[in-house]
């Protein structure tokens, strides 16, 4: 009889793993997160500590840089380069537990085009994003502009099934988030959300560490610090992890009281935030707890 009883249980487990309804149910249930940057190290910047943290609990997130990066250095160029950053962009993904895909649109040259925004449709769509971040429109870098307003153009499309009819439209209306910054004009960054990301900042700045030809080479040459990097790779990750140790300014700090209640939001030591869009779904705050499990009281 106990026999009989084991092996009905271990058929009917069976059954259920095969069933691809049950299967489907699951992954619906999973939080799906697509980051998207101008350039193949921008989505790492954007939220590198919030990606790892979903990663970590088993959530699928997904790294798109809408250029190939081939202007963004000071000695290469073109299908060199870009070669060498999508390389880059692969490793900090492994890093990270998240897929890293890139658009071979040129650096640098990004405009809000048709075309492009097509683009970005796509790949919302084919993610079946929940949640979808992006930098604001009004940055100094005209491809992180442009990539703003792509992603702000995409919001609301992504749900419309005449646009890219050749992939499924959604139906349902993902949250669209900025990721932080610090301009003021025309209006500052307000942090709706802010995560803590404490266990995970090494792990982003292991991310930043894997785009050599980035952190290490063309930000210090163009922002003329090039003099300060140490030569060897144990040195440099320490510069790195110094030179990136930003403090949590006062109103993301008021978001993570808000979120995480005064006395641990008083520890938290690393911090991403993220401003909601108007243009994508608007969730109230029970639906935020249930788009972010990684925020736990
Ligand atoms: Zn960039």
């Amino acid at each position: 009889m106990k026999i009989l009883f084991a092996l009905t249980i271990a058929v009917l487990g069976i059954l259920l793993l095969n069933n691809p309804s049950a299967n489907a149910q699951t992954s619906t249930e999973k939080i799906r997160v697509i980051v998207i940057g101008a350039h193949p190290d921008d989505c790492d910047n954007e939220a590198g500590g919030t990606a790892a943290l979903f990663a970590s609990k088993g959530y699928a997130v997904k790294f798109v840089a809408v250029t190939n990066g081939d202007a963004g250095h000071q000695v290469m160029k073109g299908k060199e380069l870009a070669e060498r950053r999508f390389a880059e962009t692969q490793e900090a993904g492994r890093r990270l537990g998240v897929t890293y895909d890139v658009l071979d649109n040129h650096d640098g040259l990004l405009l809000p085009t048709l075309e492009v925004r097509l683009q970005i449709i796509r790949k919302i769509r084919e993610w079946n994003a929940d949640i979808v971040i992006a930098p604001r429109p009004n940055d100094y870098h005209p491809d992180h502009r442009y990539t703003g307003v792509l992603v702000q153009d995409a919001a609301y499309m992504v749900a419309v099934p005449n646009i890219a009819p050749d992939v499924p439209a959604l139906r349902k209306n993902p949250v669209f988030l900025y990721a932080s910054d610090n301009f003021q004009r025309p209006n500052p960054f307000r942090p709706d959300i802010a995560l803590d990301i404490s266990t995970t900042f090494i792990q982003k700045m292991k991310a930043f560490d894997a785009h050599v030809s980035q952190f290490y080479e063309w930000m210090p040459w163009i922002g003329h610090y090039d003099k300060d990097i140490p030569a060897g790779p144990e040195e440099r990750f320490k510069w790195l992890l110094k030179t990136y140790d930003e403090k949590i300014n006062a109103a993301t700090r008021a978001s993570l009281v808000k979120w995480y209640g005064k006395e641990k939001a008083a520890k938290i030591k690393y911090a991403e935030a993220f401003e909601i869009c108007e243009y994508g779904s608007q969730p109230n705050e029970k639906e935020i707890r249930r788009l972010f499990p990684i925020l736990v009281k």
